[in-house]
């Protein structure tokens, strides 16, 4: 990756985990301006398709493209 990508990440909640009753977050990773990955299981099955977490993050921060 080129050094000069400024990448960060917000912590987005998931959905609640049935045998521990913990909450799941999960890392929404936000590239120069861009929602570009999230760590959850629906972006290892469609890679090319925004989560829900990527899609509330937007909806928080308008500001970011997807
Ligand atoms: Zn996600």
């Amino acid at each position: 990756m080129d050094k000069t990508m400024n990448s960060w990440y917000y912590r987005e909640m998931g959905s609640r985990n049935k045998k521990t009753g913990k909450l799941n977050y999960y890392n929404v990773r936000v590239t120069e301006h861009k929602i570009d990955d999230c760590e959850c299981m629906a972006r290892q099955f469609r890679p090319y398709s925004p989560c829900k977490h990527m899609k509330r993050l937007k909806e928080k921060l308008s500001h970011l493209s997807i």
